[in-house]
């Protein structure tokens, strides 16, 4: 991972958080051991988002435990002992030196010494706090918790509730700082990079998967890899939203939908473009992506400080509806297909709009793609305020089976996505490098690349 920020904001976060939380609070965070994937094989290492937002450390199987104690704060960093034979093989290991000097801790100490040192680590604690909701994680804390109470049976240690440290993070990890905002701009232009190589590819590739072998190759000439798994989708295979199987041939009249994003420092590009194999528009595919483009526009105009979650989801699904009505693809009337976008989902009989258009119009982006942060407050939507961050990327989607339009439809599905931080007064869109309008996809198409003059 590219370690982009400096060690400073990585210790202004452990401060910001410490400064919420009562005096004798500990929080105790894991980075997990690497995981095998076949054999002595094991899957690429990519820290934990948490772990790596309180602390830019990048090796696996650490653990730090972040202290308030008479309104001083204290940072104990536990990771791997230095071990020359094992760097020999597998590189070199930061060390319990360098954890000090490098990675700000106060004390360093070996991982496997975690367990035996927490009792007196936790002695003069009152809450433990940690990122609860994974099983493993859990049971280790539960553990914890019960060998502090047996010990308090014995010296009186007053280690009086396990709470999740998530609400506090979640909140702060939500509002992007211009450092950071900066990182999410990278990656969005070199995910847009791979976007654009992706659309060249497509014009003489014959399956999937090599398109998709250009977009990361773009990827990785810019030193980065997937966000989450790309999905290259031609044709029909765009209705299913998480498609990622890429084996497909490639039909020369379809569209083809690439979702995917490099991720920088962390941080995650998320595009979708959705654009034609063989670089032109069929009459149907323009209708519906100019449909889905007009809807899309209408969502980045309005994506400002102040306007909730699902008023931006409620006005682009409007659009969507409207544009099929309008086209003659759908008859009825486009506020009443959306109803009351507030009200719980009802999985047994969906707003009829969800036919076509069945997941949401955005989602938070930071570290995680799909990044932390609830989106009710209170049973309200969440209103979005300056230096969040978000994808906008309304689709439509028509089943190959959908015999409630005309057959010229089927099997077209289409998505388009940005990404954008909430400014002051509207929204920048991070990922603006690739062609989105149909003049500006097919003008790239037939000049190898090029932007429109
Ligand atoms: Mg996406
Ligand atoms: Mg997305």
């Amino acid at each position: 991972m590219h370690e982009d920020l400096p060690q400073s904001c990585f210790a202004e976060r452990r401060r910001a958080l410490l400064g919420q939380l009562p005096d004798g609070a500990s929080v105790l965070l894991f980075a997990p051991a690497e995981v095998l994937r076949n054999g002595d094989v094991v899957y690429p290492y990519r820290p934990n988002s948490y772990f790596w937002y309180l602390t830019g450390f990048p090796e696996p199987d650490a653990a730090a435990l972040l202290q308030k104690k008479n309104g001083a704060a204290h940072y104990t960093l536990f990771s791997q002992a230095r071990d020359p034979m094992l760097e020999i093989w597998n590189g070199r290991i930061i060390g319990q030196e360098a954890a000090k000097s490098v990675y700000g801790a106060d004390d360093a100490r070996p991982t496997a010494s975690l367990d035996a040192a927490l009792p007196a680590l936790l002695a003069d604690s009152h809450r433990l706090y940690a990122v609860l909701g994974n099983a493993a994680d859990d049971a280790r804390l539960t553990a914890i918790m019960r060998g502090a109470h047996a010990a308090a049976g014995r010296g009186g240690i007053s280690l009086e509730g396990l709470f999740d440290v998530r609400q506090l993070l979640d909140n702060a990890r939500l509002i992007k700082c211009p450092d950071e905002q900066a990182l999410l701009a990278k990656a969005g232009k070199i995910s847009a990079a791979g976007h654009c190589a992706a659309m060249l590819a497509a014009q003489t590739a014959a399956y999937e998967y090599q398109v998709q072998a250009a977009l990361e190759a773009a990827f990785r000439q810019h030193g980065c890899g997937w966000s989450f798994p790309s999905i290259v989708a031609g044709g029909a295979n765009a209705c299913c939203l998480h498609y990622h199987a890429n084996h497909a041939a490639l039909a020369a009249d379809a569209l083809l939908l690439v979702d995917a994003g490099a991720e920088y420092a962390g941080y995650a590009g998320d595009i979708t473009r959705t654009f034609p194999v063989r670089g032109r528009f069929s009459p149907e595919q323009r209708v519906l992506y100019q449909i889905v483009l007009d809807a899309q526009q209408a969502a980045v105009d309005a994506a400002r400080p102040g306007i909730a979650h699902l008023e931006l989801h409620r006005l682009t699904a409007v659009s969507l509806m409207q544009g099929m009505i309008d086209a003659g693809i759908i008859q009825g009337n486009a506020e009443e297909l959306v109803g009351d976008v507030s009200a719980a989902p009802d999985a047994k009989q969906p707003a009829p709009y969800r036919q076509w258009y069945p997941h949401g119009t955005g989602h938070w982006l930071g570290l995680d793609v799909h990044d932390v942060g609830v989106y009710k407050i209170e049973g309200k939507s969440r209103r979005y305020q300056a230096g969040m961050a978000i994808t906008i990327e309304p689709g439509l989607y028509i089943q190959p089976d959908d015999t409630s339009v005309d057959e010229k439809w089927r099997g077209i599905g289409i998505r388009i996505e940005d990404d954008a931080v909430i400014t002051a007064g509207g929204c920048r869109v991070l990922t603006a490098d690739v062609p989105k309008t149909i003049e500006e996809i097919e003008y790239f198409l037939r000049h190898g690349g090029r932007d429109l003059p």
